[in-house]
């Protein structure tokens, strides 16, 4: 998957975060740093900030969360995307059966992906510090805003990243189901083809061999879309 972490920047001019296309801007100039071979490399993506996303991303209520949504037309948030799977400090996550038949999720936190997220924290600060923001705030739970870059970096360096405090999400789950050649390696062949059951063909996030270093969802209507049409051919 791509673990997601955030920093919000407060500007003197309105953005209105909520219109427009805003996901359109992107950098991919720390996304392959595979070489770095200490920390985790990541896309760089300016997200949309619609008022039900910014209270939960957020957190806090009664006063505290009345300010920052008072707030909302001047904030801006930056967002990372980090590619993981390629590096042994990276390895991914895995869901296992319980005895119960239940579905058990996990995802280690190692220090490639931590260190990593620090680098991601202080690059988002201080672009935002050099667009004009007037303070910032990275998502963590204890961050708090910050009027400085010297001050946003010595916080950065202070907060653990740690589960429940820094606040990391996904919303890109691939792969489980790998499509490849490789027998030993991929469940389906390369057109998704389910190799260990007749009539069963899987076309969706699942088939994706790695992570994929991009919003993975334009991928998965193209290469679905190409299989159903072989397939329904085929039948
Ligand atoms: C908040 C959010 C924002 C995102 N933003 C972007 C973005 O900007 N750009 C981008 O490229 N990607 C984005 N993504 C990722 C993208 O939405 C997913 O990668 C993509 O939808 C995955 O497609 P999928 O077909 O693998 O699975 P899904 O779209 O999750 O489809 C799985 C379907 O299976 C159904 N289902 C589950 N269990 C059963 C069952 N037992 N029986 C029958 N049906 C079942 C579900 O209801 C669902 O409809 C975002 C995801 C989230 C959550």
């Amino acid at each position: 998957m791509h673990p997601v972490i955030n920093s919000y920047a407060q500007f003197k001019e309105q953005i209105d975060p909520y219109y427009g296309a805003p996901q359109s801007i992107y950098s991919d100039h720390f996304t392959w740093r595979e070489e770095n071979q200490t920390q985790i490399g990541y896309k760089l993506e300016v997200l949309p900030l619609l008022p039900g996303t910014y209270a939960t991303l957020q957190g806090g209520h009664g006063a505290v969360l009345h300010e920052s949504m008072t707030k909302l037309p001047n904030t801006h948030v930056l967002m990372v995307l980090m590619r993981d799977g390629f590096h042994e400090g990276s390895p991914g996550g895995s869901v296992e059966l319980s005895e119960n038949g239940r579905a058990v999720l996990d995802y280690p936190l190692t220090s490639y992906l931590t260190d990593g997220m620090k680098h991601a924290f202080e690059t988002m600060t201080e672009i935002q510090f050099a667009a004009g923001a007037v303070a910032t705030r990275i998502g963590h739970r204890d961050s708090a805003w910050h009027s400085s870059l010297s001050e946003a970096k010595e916080a950065i360096g202070r907060l653990p990243i740690e589960l429940g405090k820094a606040s990391i999400s996904s919303a890109h789950v691939m792969g489980g189901c790998a499509m490849g050649e490789d027998e030993t390696q991929c469940v389906t062949d390369s057109e998704g083809r389910f190799r260990h059951l007749e009539n069963v063909s899987i076309f969706d996030g699942s088939l994706f061999p790695t992570s994929l270093g991009a919003n993975p969802q334009l991928s998965i209507f193209g290469f679905s879309r190409k299989f159903a049409t072989r397939l329904a051919e085929d039948l």
